[in-house]
């Protein structure tokens, strides 16, 4: 079954009583003064056509979301050997932000979508680009249709004046030869990618290449073949909410990816994308409201991929 619009408001009004039982990101200000009622969803099919609730218009900090991006754009620029020689693809069973299992692990991070490992393929996007953050934009301007999507320098900024941790992890890894360029660009463009501003319904049309083979919307070629759309999802069901990512496939079951903005998209392959947001977190960082509105809709409609 399609979800009406209907559908999507009657989701929000039974998952926003959630709302105060969460915790807003607050490791920078400029996240810990979003406000925390904040709730919104859309859905894109694959033919282009958008049902949407809430604040679904509103941009916010993607956060996580845009390690699916370098990883996209990763994909572009290199062969799959040099990718995964350098980062794993198991999910990581802790916390996205930790280092425990790069010491353990010769600085080879588990997956993509962890802190160590986005800041590898951040690290292999600077050795091949020469205007990263430029390419980023356009990429993701391109995939919107919405050429009016930002960097939020502020929290970039931010992001920057608090990055003793993914620096701290960025050198661990360099000590062990898994990291070529100097730390602090890498992580300026890390943090810029982070700070992408965007909204549910821009999330949802960026990420459809993932739920139509590779191929954007609107578009005549695809951005990732067939196979590589098929892994990414594979990587998405299993580490795409870190040391939640069990948790979300077993009450979801679709292949998702959160951010600590509060945003989370999820894929239905062959059919639609979903975005969601909601700023307040669980103890794993990922939306608390977003997981429980996704939930739902996967119910509501029947959709799994297990
Ligand atoms: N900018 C955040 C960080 O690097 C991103 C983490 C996230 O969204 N989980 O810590």
């Amino acid at each position: 079954m399609k979800p009406t619009e209907q559908l999507l408001n009657e989701i929000l009004d039974e998952v926003r009583p959630l709302i105060g039982q969460g915790k807003v990101a607050d490791y920078i200000p400029a996240l810990a003064e979003v406000p925390p009622h904040k709730l919104g969803i859309a859905v894109c099919y694959n033919d282009g056509e958008i049902i949407q609730a809430g604040d679904c218009e509103e941009g916010f900090s993607i956060q996580s979301i845009s390690k699916v991006l370098s990883l996209t754009l990763a994909m572009s620029l290199y062969e799959p050997e040099e990718i995964w020689q350098r980062v794993g693809k198991e999910p990581s069973g802790h916390a996205f932000n930790s280092m425990i299992q790069l010491e353990l692990e010769n600085g080879i991070p588990r997956n993509p979508f962890i802190n160590a490992g986005a800041l590898v393929v951040s690290d292999m996007l600077h050795s091949r680009l020469s205007a990263p953050q430029y390419r980023m934009l356009e990429l993701v301007r391109e995939l919107a249709c919405n050429p009016h999507i930002i960097y939020d320098k502020t929290v970039a900024a931010s992001e920057m004046q608090h990055s003793d941790r993914n620096a701290s992890i960025a050198y661990l890894m360099r000590s062990f030869g898994n990291f070529q360029n100097e730390v602090m660009p890498v992580l300026s463009n890390y943090f810029s990618y982070c700070a992408l501003k965007m909204s549910c319904v821009d999330l949802a049309r960026t990420f459809s290449y993932l739920a139509n083979k590779g191929l954007p919307l609107g578009a005549k070629k695809t951005i990732v073949t067939q196979t590589q759309s098929k892994q990414m999802n594979a990587l998405l069901a299993t580490c795409g909410l870190y040391d939640g990512a069990g948790e979300f496939a077993y009450r979801v079951g679709m292949p998702g990816k959160s951010g600590v903005g509060g945003g989370i998209v999820a894929i239905v392959p062959g059919e639609m994308t979903i975005a969601v947001w909601s700023p307040e977190l669980d103890p794993s960082g990922n939306s608390l409201a977003g997981t429980a509105a996704l939930e739902l809709l996967a119910e509501r409609i029947g959709r799994s991929i297990f």
